[in-house]
């Protein structure tokens, strides 16, 4: 269904190799079936470290490295993927459209960064993804996206997540 390869955004990045159909299941995540680490044990070892960009979140102040297939799509501000979380580490990625063979799949990362970091404030980095919606500066928190996209996509976050911001969330309840 995919092959990884060398991406014009940025690095490695994930390719269907054939055509595939909005809202198919692509990959199914589960971080808690990896070890995992503080930001402290990651920057101490330098094999861990070498992984940092497939660092992932998951709860009380620790991140696994995965370097699962999923873990190599890169960011893009219109992307053709989002994914479902059922829990902070257990997610699945579905085709947002129809995908056509030969096109990189890719994910909006702010679209699954709610509580990230334990608290220790937003990633954030320069976008390239070229598209024409591109945000130049992405931001790892979800409540800066446009609140059409909001409105779209926070079901797509975890219960537990969607309960804690419940006040920040109640807007987009219809
Ligand atoms: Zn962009």
């Amino acid at each position: 269904m995919y092959e990884i390869k060398r991406s014009g955004i940025q690095g490695k990045g994930v390719f269907a190799i054939r055509n595939v159909k909005k809202n198919e299941h692509l990959f199914h995540i589960d971080l808690d079936l990896l070890p995992s680490y503080s930001l402290k044990e990651i920057d101490k070892d330098p094999k861990l470290k070498a992984n940092g960009d497939h660092s992932d979140y998951v709860g009380n102040g620790r991140y696994a490295i995965d370097l699962s297939p999923s873990s190599y799509m890169n960011h893009s501000c219109n992307p053709n993927c989002y994914v479902r979380m059922k829990t902070i580490t257990i997610k699945d990625v579905y085709a947002l459209k129809d995908i056509k063979k030969g096109e990189e799949l890719t994910l909006d990362y702010t679209l699954t960064s709610v509580d990230q970091f334990a608290g220790m404030g937003f990633w954030s980095m320069d976008c390239k993804c070229g598209s024409e919606n591109c945000r130049g500066l992405v931001v790892g928190d979800f409540f800066t996206l446009p609140k059409e996209k909001q409105s779209k996509f926070y079901r797509n976050l975890p219960p537990s997540i969607i309960k804690k911001y419940a006040s920040r969330f109640k807007e987009h309840y219809s």
